[in-house]
């Protein structure tokens, strides 16, 4: 079909694939969530609604996306690893990261009555997005370790903060004064013996975030078919597993290996 004369300025357009056989992880963020979960009254320092609907759009995003093989979400955050191979989109840079964004947003949006049955939402959410490539499984495990240990550094200061706060009395500018400079040993013990909290047992999901991993089971030995007795084929059952376990050690990665 030919084109108008004004069809070369697709030309214009250049073309974005990402580096083939390399991993992929595709981070979104909450655009301006100080200031969300303040208009949305967020319980602080942790909203478990706001940290399930989270989920629930991540669990949508991979229920649509099978090439994305692990997520890892805390606070207004979600990473997405994708299949080192993955062809979508002809890995589209642009186009990959503006469907999935803007598919997790849509499914934020579609589930936030779930979560928040008696909070309207005030103004549309938006999310910010980036794909970083990786070039073998030491930096993704060690991406992944970088935002689980900042889910704990983030999740303790908040704890201490917020306690000083809520129950202290503090300011919000006086905790920030008392908490700076002091390692994670002294804000430990402040929480034991100021307001009598063991930081271990805080919900997992707070102190650990969300994993959410597909596991692929093949049943080992599958019934005949009842009407004729003949042998069937045993299908992979593929499901995801959301769960707020340590993804720095060995053990997690281990047990899901065949994924990367
Ligand atoms: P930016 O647009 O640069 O990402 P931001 O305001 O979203 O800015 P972040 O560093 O992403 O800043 O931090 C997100 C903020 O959202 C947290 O500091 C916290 O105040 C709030 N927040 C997110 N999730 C929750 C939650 N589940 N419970 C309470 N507060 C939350
Ligand atoms: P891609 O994901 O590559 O963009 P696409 O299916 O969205 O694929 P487009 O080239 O963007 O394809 O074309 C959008 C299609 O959506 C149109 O071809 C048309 O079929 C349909 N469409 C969009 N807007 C309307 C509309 N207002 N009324 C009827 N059909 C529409
Ligand atoms: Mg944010
Ligand atoms: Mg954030």
């Amino acid at each position: 079909m030919a084109g108008s004369k004004y069809a070369y300025v697709k030309n214009f357009e250049i073309p974005d694939p990402l580096l083939p056989n390399t991993y992929m992880v595709l981070r979104v963020d909450g655009h301006g969530f100080h200031r969300f979960s303040e208009s949305h009254s967020f319980t602080k320092p942790n909203d478990q609604r706001a940290l399930e609907l989270m989920d629930a759009a991540a669990l949508a995003v991979m229920q649509e996306y099978r090439d994305i093989v692990l997520a890892f979400g805390e606070s207004d955050e979600y990473s997405f690893l994708f299949r080192r191979s993955t062809q979508l989109y002809n890995r589209r840079q642009s186009k990959i990261l503006s469907t999935i964004v803007s598919y997790f947003t849509s499914c934020y949006v579609m589930n936030w009555s779930k979560y928040f049955p008696s909070t309207p939402l005030e103004y549309p959410p938006s999310f910010d997005g980036r794909i970083v490539l990786y070039p073998t499984e030491k930096e993704v495990r060690d991406y992944f370790s970088w935002r689980q240990a900042d889910t704990h550094i983030n999740n303790l200061y908040n704890t201490l903060f917020w306690a000083l706060v809520q129950e202290g009395e503090m300011t919000t500018a006086d905790a920030h004064a008392t908490l700076k400079g002091t390692v994670s040993g002294q804000k430990n013990e402040m929480l034991h013996s100021r307001f009598g909290i063991n930081y271990n047992t805080l919900s997992a999901r707070f102190r650990k975030g969300s994993v959410i991993s597909r596991k692929t089971e093949t049943p080992e030995s599958v019934p005949p078919d009842e009407s004729d007795g003949s042998k069937r084929k045993a299908k992979p059952k593929v499901t995801l597993e959301i769960s707020h376990v340590d993804i720095i050690g060995d053990e997690f990665w281990n047990e899901i290996s065949d994924i990367l």
